[in-house]
């Protein structure tokens, strides 16, 4: 079996080169390490071979593993990319250098309230429902603008827009539009594309690709 360097040399090499094929700078995209599942044991390679940036969809199992990690290598980032009830906003602006699962009115009030009670703003991702499908989480489309506005009005920094495209359908038309509804509203930040399709998103504007399987092979 290939070793997570291994694994992290070859990600990283796919991502430089869709860069260059798309002529786009190789330091315009964040590779996510998404880590959920697995045992601090097997993120320590990952951290030896220089990674940095981490990706946890789940709040208690991030606070169980993240603190301990962080004490050996304290320039983490860590990013929750899994979705999120109020009631933990809290303990995520405490654990979270960025939140990419911004979705709700409700969210966004619990958030800028543990924003301004932590005395610190944590960039948050929007996301977006971009195949319109009543059992995924996110934004609808024609939401999208107000959403935006009540956002600036609560003072919640929005980094980018992100998205989780349906399964089983060709995700190339779903990264297009998201990168539209960006453009269209000044975003900068595109957070689209996993283990099966960063390459596709790199292509096509992401600025932050979320990889889990690809660096610590199957979830359990
Ligand atoms: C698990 C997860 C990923 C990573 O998925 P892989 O297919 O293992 O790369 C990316 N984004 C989100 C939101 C996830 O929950």
């Amino acid at each position: 079996m290939e070793s997570a360097a291994t694994r992290l040399a070859e990600v990283d090499t796919n991502i430089a080169r869709m860069c260059k094929i798309a002529r786009r700078d190789r330091d315009e995209v964040t590779l996510i390490a998404v880590s959920k599942t697995h045992p601090p044991g097997r993120i320590v390679p990952l951290l030896e071979a220089g990674h940095r940036v981490f990706g946890e969809n789940r709040v208690q199992e991030a606070q169980d593993k993240w603190p301990g990690l962080r004490a050996d290598y304290p320039d983490v980032e860590l990013h929750l990319i899994g979705q999120l009830q109020s009631n933990k906003a809290e303990d995520a602006v405490d654990l979270f250098d960025v939140i990419h699962s911004l979705d709700r009115p409700s969210l966004l009030k619990a958030l800028a309230k543990a924003m301004d009670k932590a005395g610190k703003r944590v960039p948050c991702f929007v996301q977006v429902n971009i195949g319109d499908e009543d059992q995924k989480g996110g934004c609808a489309i024609p939401d999208l603008p107000a959403f935006l506005a009540k956002a600036r009005d609560a003072d919640i920094p929005v980094a980018g827009l992100m998205c989780l495209p349906p399964a089983d359908i060709e995700p190339a038309p779903f990264f297009a539009l998201l990168y539209k509804l960006a453009q269209d509203h000044g975003l900068a930040g595109l957070s689209m594309g996993m283990s099966g399709d960063y390459e596709t998103a790199v292509q096509l504007g992401a600025t932050h690709v979320r990889v889990g399987t690809a660096l610590f092979g199957a979830r359990g």
